[in-house]
Formats: structure tokens, C-alpha cells, sequence
């Protein structure tokens, strides 16, 4: 089996526009956390309706011209958490450690799906982010990637205990960056999420392989 290698790239700006095969829009959505710092929610979908099945009379002539389109607000947007010993005693979880995530972002995504283009989407944003994404600051707040949580597994699966995978996750990703112009102070500085994996994303992995094989 081959070794599943985190990639640690340096985060690029979202473009303006996204266009891709609708078969991809899934994997698309999947790639913004590790290439462009951001994770999307999921809002609603919306149906565009057919003008001849109406009932009442079109008082305007009215033409759209999706036949769908799907928002997607922040994963920072939405009211600050509410945390502290109030919330601990009605959660059984621990206290999150991630308590100002949600600052009430505005910036959103739309998918939309065109008439006349009917297998492709469109990808548009909306509203500038209010938190500096791409920075240390921001970028801890995202999930690890999945190819490093499956480096994590494969290290755990060698039979190496919670320490030493931490400490070849470290030395992968020290060792590992690829920084277009990657210089030496380039490498030292953190630039990937991945870069700074708490040892309770290692510790996670470990008890689910645990229960699983249980
Ligand atoms: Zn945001």
C-alpha cells in the first residue's frame, strides 16, 4: 500500500468564478479547506419554476435563466458560540476549544446550474470574508486535511504509538512543503493548516481505529 502524503501547499486566493462539470461539483466543494482556506455550509437550494405549470397569471414577464442554484455561507458565519461552564453542563463534550469560530461572516458562495448549460455550474462568491483567511490565526480553525488524517492512520496502523506519529507527521510536513519559491525562512514559516496538527488530532484517530476493531 502506498503512503498517503499530506500536501502542504501554500493557500491561493478563491478566483471570481469557478466553472466545472456538474459530476464534479462535490469534489470541487471538497478542495476549498486545504487550497483556498475556507469551508462552506451548505444553505438551500433553490428550483427555478417553470413558468407554464403556474397557476395564477405572470403579472411580469419574468425570465431566469437557471434551472438551479444551491448557496453556501461560511463556516465562520453565524453567532459567536456560546461557551463556558453553562455549556459544559448541559454537553457531555468536552468544552470546544474552536469558541470564536462562528464571528458572524457574511461571505457566501452560489452554485448555480444554466439553462442553456445545463452540465456545468457555476461557482460565484459573494461578500468579502471578515476574518484574514489564509493566516495562522484563521487557517487553525479548519479541519486537518484528509490525507494527513489518513498519514496519521497508516502511521498508527505500523504499530507506532501517539508520540512518534506526531513526531513523523511534524518531520513530513517540516520536510515537505511545496512553497512555489520555497526558500529556507519560506519553510520555517507556517503556512498550512497541517502544519500545526494538535496531538489530540492524533490521539482522535488513534481511539476511532480503536473502536472499530473492537
Ligand atoms: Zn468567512
Amino acid at each position: 500500500m502506498t503512503l498517503s502524503t499530506p500536501e502542504i501547499k501554500p493557500y491561493i486566493p478563491i478566483p471570481d468564478e469557478i466553472k466545472v462539470p456538474l459530476d464534479q461539483m462535490d469534489q470541487v466543494i471538497e478542495t476549498f479547506p486545504d487550497k483556498y482556506a475556507v469551508v462552506w455550509i451548505a444553505g438551500k437550494f433553490y428550483q427555478s419554476t417553470d413558468p407554464e405549470t403556474r397557476t395564477e397569471p405572470v403579472k411580469r414577464k419574468r425570465i431566469t435563466l437557471h434551472s438551479w442554484y444551491k448557496t453556501y455561507f461560511c463556516h465562520r458565519a453565524g453567532e459567536k458560540e456560546i461557551t463556558g461552564p453553562r455549556k459544559m453542563i448541559t454537553s457531555k463534550k468536552r468544552p470546544r476549544q474552536k469558541a470564536s469560530k462562528k464571528i458572524g461572516c457574511p461571505a457566501g458562495m452560489r452554485i448555480t446550474c444554466y439553462k442553456k448549460d445545463p452540465d456545468n455550474v457555476v461557482f460565484t462568491f459573494k461578500n468579502q470574508h471578515n476574518h484574514a483567511v489564509g493566516t495562522k490565526e484563521d487557517f487553525c480553525l479548519l479541519p486537518v486535511s484528509k490525507a494527513t488524517k489518513e498519514f496519521i492512520r497508516q502511521k498508527l496502523r505500523e504499530g507506532h504509538d501517539c508520540k512518534e506519529v506526531q513526531r513523523q507527521l511534524n518531520s513530513y510536513v517540516r520536510n515537505n512543503i511545496t512553497a512555489e519559491n520555497s526558500d529556507d525562512n519560506r519553510q520555517q514559516e507556517v503556512i498550512h493548516r497541517d502544519q500545526i496538527v494538535d496531538p489530540n488530532v492524533v490521539y482522535n484517530q488513534y481511539k476511532k481505529m480503536k473502536e472499530t476493531t473492537l
